[in-house]
């Protein structure tokens, strides 16, 4: 599997990037993790939407949807000028119900449910959605292809059950890191997890590499590096733009 990280900004993005977005590839598929702030323009700088084969969206937040929208009507576009006949396949939370029902109404979009511990296929491509804690119903996902393993973890607070399905294998932990270490104590009530519990995370769970995103842009990466880094010394990738890992 190749992962890229089209974005890694949260709730907005620095100039010129986007919020959540990853993609996927296989001999066999293509499939976008979360589509946030500005992902259908990151998006095309390695694969025409026409190419996509599914998005899947982890919750209803602006910075892991907002840019379906887009990638809507790059589809209608493709549909039109016949580079494309499918519907472009898109499996989201049932909840809040509006924004399901809004996306199954489109006609270039086929919608699925995700309900967790059910899993799917994308291709060759196997997702095992599993429940995160946020301040929305959300799911985390396992991919799997080929026996390597990617866990993303979406938007959640830490919670042993989280700790848990890494624990079950993970070759590649794609795990928020919206919170710096003096912001531990807000993590349950904020939803979302510090660099320290990433870093935790990613020891405890035996993880092959840790691949932390989803960073707050008046944030020095570079120091939340350092703060991981006093919970986890094994192999550890900053999310950017520029980032592409072979799993
Ligand atoms: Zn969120
Ligand atoms: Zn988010």
């Amino acid at each position: 599997m190749l992962l890229r990280i089209l974005g890694c900004w949260t709730p907005y993005p620095r100039p010129l990037e986007a919020c959540s977005g990853y993609l996927v590839s296989t001999a066999a598929a293509n499939l976008l993790l979360d589509c946030g702030h500005g992902i259908s323009a990151q998006l095309t700088r390695w694969l025409p939407a026409e190419k996509l084969d599914a998005v899947i969206i982890s919750h209803f937040h602006p910075d892991h949807y907002a840019d379906l929208y887009a990638i809507r009507h790059m589809i209608r576009g493709a549909i039109f000028l016949k580079t494309r006949q499918q519907p472009l396949a898109v499996y989201l939370p049932q909840e809040p119900a509006h924004l399901f029902e809004e996306f199954a109404a489109m006609p270039e979009l086929q919608v699925n449910a995700i309900t967790a511990g059910s899993s799917f296929m994308v291709g060759d491509v196997e997702i095992r959605p599993f429940a995160v804690h946020h301040s929305l119903p959300s799911f985390g996902f396992r991919v799997e292809n080929n026996n390597q393993s990617i866990v993303y973890t979406a938007d959640t607070s830490y919670s042993k059950s989280l700790l848990d399905e890494v624990r079950k294998g993970t070759d590649l932990l794609l795990c928020e890191c919206t919170l710096i270490a003096a912001e531990d104590e807000l993590s349950q009530q904020l939803g979302h997890l510090s660099t320290l519990q990433v870093g935790r995370i990613a020891r405890e769970g035996g993880v092959g590499m840790l691949l932390a995103t989803h960073f707050w842009p008046g944030y020095n990466v570079g120091m939340l590096q350092r703060e991981i880094e006093q919970e986890y010394q094994g192999k550890l990738i900053m999310a950017a733009n520029t980032v592409v890992v072979s799993i």
